[in-house]
C-alpha cells in the first residue's frame, strides 16, 4: 500500500558546501528543556565557572537526558525560556571566555555490556537529532524479555525544504554515521539496519552503499522524494514494510528508529567522551545570501547568527527547524537547542488568509496517516472530544500537509494539535 504524500520545492542550496566551525558566540543561553520528557534542573549556580563539556543540568526522572555546557566561560544570569511546546523552563546564561579549555571529566566511556552503552548515551545528553529531540537511551532500553527488535531504521530522509544538515552528515562523516549503527547494533543485539534516505540525494545514497558493501546485514533505500517520508510511522512503513498501530512505538513492531545525525553523534561520544554540546544547523532562507550549514555551539542566540549569516534585508519572519514542522521565533535572542536543524530567515512573509472549505478533498489526499483533516476540524469545533478519537486524532503527527495544500488556506493541522491537547485535557478530567 502506497501511503499519501505532497510534493514540496526543496530550496537545498546549502547541500554542496562543507560544514563550516561557527565562531565562539559571546554568550549562550542553554535550556533546560531540550528533550521529550522532563526538563532537567540546573546542578551549577550563577557564578560559577564552567568549562567545555561540563554537566550543567540534569534529572533524575527517567526519561529525560543531561545538559552539558557548549562553551568555557561565567555562569551569569537564570532566565525563564519558552519551549517549542509553549511550556515555561529554565535557562543557564553562559557568558564565554577567549580560553576555551574542555573539561577534564571528559573521557571515552568503558562499555562491557549493553547496560554499560545505554548508561553511556544517556551519559552523552544524546536525543534525536532530526527535530524530535526524544532521549536516544530510552528508546534503547526497551524490556527484552517483552520486545524484540531485529532493525535499526536509520532516518536520513530529511523530507523539509532547505534543511541539509542530515545530507551533510552523509557525505562528510558517512564513516561516523556507519560505525555509530555498527555500536548500536552490537551492543543491543539487532540483526539488521536499513538507511532510509530520499532519492534526490543521490551522492549519499551512493556514498552509503560504498561504505555498506561488505555488511550485508546493513541496506541502503533511496526512497521516494516525498513529504513526510522523514516521519517514523512512514519511514518504518516505506523501509521495512510494517505498519506501527495507532498508540504503539515502533519496538512493536521489532523497529528502533534514529537519526542519520544522533548515530554520527554516538560514534564520537564513544571516542572522544565529548557530549552533545554542538550540532551542524543549516542557515538558510529567502533572505540568506551564502545558504550553509554549521557547527554551532548549542545556545548560541539567533541574533549572533544572524550577524554571521550575509543576509540581505532583516528578516520579518524566522523559524528553528523546517518550514512544514519548525517553530517561528519572535524573539531574536532566542538559542539553539540540541533539536534545531535549521535557522531559517524569510522577509515579506505573505500573511495566510483563510477562506471557507470548498471540500475539495486535497487534505484527505495529503494525509500520510489516511485521516480527514475536515473531520477533525468539524469534531474539534464542536468540542466533541469522543468523535475526536474515532477519527484517530492521535495518529496526527502534525506533519502540516493538509494546511500546505489546502486552496483555503485553512490553519487544520495547527487545529489539529489543538484538538490533541483538548482530548489529553479531556482524559486527565476523567482520571
Ligand atoms: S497534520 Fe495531521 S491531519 Fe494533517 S496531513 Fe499531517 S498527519 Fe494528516
Ligand atoms: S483542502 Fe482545504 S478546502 Fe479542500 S477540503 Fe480540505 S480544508 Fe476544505
Amino acid at each position: 500500500m502506497k501511503l499519501n504524500s505532497v510534493r514540496l520545492p526543496h530550496h537545498n542550496g546549502s547541500a554542496e558546501l562543507e560544514t563550516a566551525n561557527f565562531r565562539l558566540p559571546e554568550k549562550v543561553i542553554i535550556s533546560m528543556s531540550q528533550h521529550g520528557g522532563v526538563p532537567c534542573k540546573p546542578v551549577v549556580d550563577i557564578g560559577a565557572e564552567v568549562k567545555t563539556g561540563q554537566l550543567i543540568g540534569d534529572c533524575e526522572a527517567a526519561i529525560s537526558a543531561p545538559i552539558h555546557s557548549s562553551v568555557t566561560g561565567t555562569v551569569t544570569a537564570k532566565t525563564n525560556l519558552i519551549n517549542r511546546f509553549g511550556r515555561v523552563h529554565e535557562a543557564l546564561v553562559i557568558e564565554t571566555v577567549p580560553n576555551q579549555v574542555l573539561c577534564e571529566d571528559l573521557k571515552p566511556p568503558v562499555i562491557n555490556s549493553r547496560e554499560d552503552f545505554i548508561s553511556a548515551v544517556r551519559q552523552s545528553g544524546a536525543v534525536g537529532l532530526g527535530g524530535a529531540g526524544f532521549p536516544t537511551h530510552i528508546k534503547f532500553a526497551y524490556d527484552r524479555k517483552t520486545i524484540t527488535i531485529d532493525t535499526l531504521v536509520i532516518n536520513g530522509a530529511e523530507c523539509e525544504p532547505y534543511i541539509t544538515s542530515d545530507y551533510r552528515a552523509f557525505m562528510e562523516d558517512g564513516e561516523k554515521v556507519i560505525d555509530g549503527i555498527r555500536q548500536v547494533m552490537k551492543y543491543l543485539e539487532i540483526g539488521n539496519a536499513v538507511i532510509g534516505i530520499e532519492s534526490d540525494k543521490p551522492k549519499a545514497i551512493a556514498k552509503m552503499k560504498v561504505l555498506t558493501a561488505s555488511d550485508s546485514n546493513i541496506k541502503v533505500i533511496g526512497l521516494p522524494s516525498a513529504y513526510p517520508q522523514g516521519a517514523e510511522k512512514v519511514l518504518i512503513h516505506n523501509t521495512v514494510g510494517r505498519v506501527v498501530k495507532e498508540g504503539d512505538l515502533p519496538s512493536s513492531v521489532g523497529c528502533i528508529v534514529m537519526n542519520c545525525s544522533t548515530a554520527a553523534f554516538i560514534s564520537d561520544y564513544l571516542k572522544t567522551g565529548i557530549p552533545l554540546i554542538k550540532r551542524r544547523v543549516t542557515v538558510d532562507g529567502s533572505i540568506v545570501n551564502k545558504p550553509r550549514n554549521y557547527f554551532i555551539p548549542i545556545g548560541t542566540r539567533v541574533s549572533e547568527i544572524l550577524s554571521a549569516a550575509d543576509i540581505r534585508v532583516q528578516p520579518d519572519r524566522g523559524l528553528l527547524g523546517g518550514p512544514m514542522m519548525g517553530t517561528s521565533f519572535y524573539d531574536i535572542d532566542t538559542p539553539i537547542s540540541k533539536t534545531t536543524n535549521a535557522v531559517l530567515l524569510f522577509s515579506d512573509t505573505k500573511e495566510r488568509m483563510q477562506t471557507a472549505c470548498i471540500k475539495c478533498g486535497r487534505c484527505v489526499r495529503a494525509c500520510s496517516m489516511g485521516l480527514m483533516p475536515t473531520e477533525l476540524e468539524h469534531a474539534y469545533d464542536a468540542r466533541d472530544a469522543e468523535l475526536l478519537k474515532k477519527l484517530h486524532i492521535n495518529l496526527c503527527m502534525d506533519c502540516g500537509a493538509c494546511s500546505y495544500v489546502c486552496p483555503a488556506k485553512r490553519n487544520i493541522a495547527e487545529k489539529n494539535q489543538l484538538a490533541k491537547a483538548f482530548v489529553r485535557e479531556k482524559a486527565a478530567e476523567k482520571h
